[in-house]
């Protein structure tokens, strides 16, 4: 297992990538830019982070910046990352950081998993990467590369690769070791093509061996529901048009969008033209399909929303289906 991790650690050592929220061979001095990290990683692909992490910290530079500003300048900030959720659960995490811990992240596990937004992933990431602990951190690259490792063919089973990823963490140099499998999954380890002969764990490696590698993992996905709904553009005689924050807790609460609903929820009385455009969007659970209608707002919306002119709509916060309606307009 040691020859394993400090194999790895060479490799890591002359070709981990060199990424703004890591410092290699120790610690990031900032825990708020390594939690900042992760979470948006979570969301999307590094190359796609990179812009809007740096973008966030210009505008947040700090935690206490984060925890006065208002949740709406921090959705606008997020837009376009998708699952709002863990934008305004950032924000509550930042106020309670503030609020009970001094403004210092907790350095210790358990301490940081009561925090808003913080599960087991996240906590583990940031007592690797920005204490330097030997956390063991699985994401999807991690998953692949042992189940690879160790040749896995049948389904897998998290919390199997849990236990090997945990007996093969070294003790020490937990932030570097952490990056560098992470690493190995996203620039060696594929999912198509792995380059092998350019693997640290080659000799040791049983997929490799085999020549199975791209049937490993195995990864049931469960089929996406498909939903069909209807949404509504509305504009007044300026060439405004009409749209709303959304209320009540769900994915998209706190976000502008134009009216629409699911055409198994009543539909808005109107004398609507169908402009014969389509939206086609994937949310983690299910497929959404909306046709766009078009009105004028004595059509039957109330107008407790705002008219905004096309280019004004970048000032509000929508989530990326919305923007995609924006983008036809
Ligand atoms: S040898 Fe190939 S399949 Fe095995 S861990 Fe390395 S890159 Fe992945």
């Amino acid at each position: 297992m040691e020859q394993l991790a400090k194999k790895l650690l060479d490799w890591y050592n002359k070709n981990g990538r060199e990424l703004p929220w890591r410092v290699k061979g120790k610690a990031h001095p900032d825990a708020y830019a390594v939690w900042i990290s992760e979470i948006m990683l979570q969301q999307t692909t590094v190359k796609t982070v990179l812009d809007y992490f740096d973008r966030w910290m210009k505008r947040f530079p700090s935690l206490d910046i984060l925890a006065a500003t208002d949740i709406g300048d921090v959705l606008l900030m997020w837009q376009g990352l998708g699952y709002y959720t863990r934008a305004k659960k950032i924000h509550e995490c930042a106020k309670v950081l503030m609020e009970k811990y001094n403004g210092q992240f907790p350095q210790n596990r358990d301490e940081l998993l009561k925090l808003p937004g913080i599960g087991p992933y996240t906590a583990s990431s940031i007592c690797a990467f920005a204490f330097n602990m030997p956390e063991t951190v699985v994401d999807g690259n991690v998953i692949r590369v042992i189940a690879r490792l160790y040749g896995i063919t049948d389904e897998i089973n998290r919390e199997d690769i849990y236990r090997r990823a945990c007996a093969l963490t070294p003790q020490k140099h937990g932030a570097d070791y952490a990056s560098a499998i992470m690493d190995l999954g996203a620039t060696i380890c594929t999912p198509t093509s792995p380059k092998c002969l350019l693997c640290p764990w080659h000799k040791e490696c049983v997929a490799c061996e085999l020549g199975i590698t791209e049937q490993i993992p195995l990864i049931k996905k469960p089929e996406k529901q498909k939903r069909i709904g209807t949404l509504y553009l509305i504009q007044n005689e300026q060439g405004g048009y009409y749209i709303q924050k959304r209320a009540g807790k769900g994915l998209l609460s706190g976000l502008y969008e134009f009216p629409w609903h699911y055409d198994n929820e009543p539909s808005f009385e109107g004398n609507w033209q169908d402009t014969g455009k389509t939206i086609i969007h994937v949310f983690t659970h299910f497929h959404l399909t909306l046709h766009i209608v078009k009105g004028e707002i004595n059509c039957g919306i109330r107008p407790d929303g705002v008219f905004a002119q096309p280019n004004e709509l970048k000032n509000y916060p929508f989530p990326t289906l919305m923007k995609k309606v924006i983008k036809g307009l």
